[in-house]
């Protein structure tokens, strides 16, 4: 199952999405503006991808 949610991009501050999927506990953010990605593992807040163009690179 897939529960959709809308948030604001930890980026850039636009509309972005955060997809559910409960059957593999997988959590990803992504932002369609500035091709922001992140995907953390639900159960041990693993990052697994994370992706964030320019604004922070420092971090990945
Ligand atoms: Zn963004």
């Amino acid at each position: 199952m897939r529960i959709k949610q809308k948030i604001y991009c930890p980026n850039c501050g636009n509309n972005a999405q955060r997809d559910y999927f409960t059957r593999n506990k997988i959590v990803q953010t992504s932002c369609p503006t500035c091709d922001y990605l992140m995907v953390n593992c639900s159960l041990t807040g693993k990052v697994l991808e994370a992706y964030a163009p320019g604004v922070f690179p420092s971090l990945l």
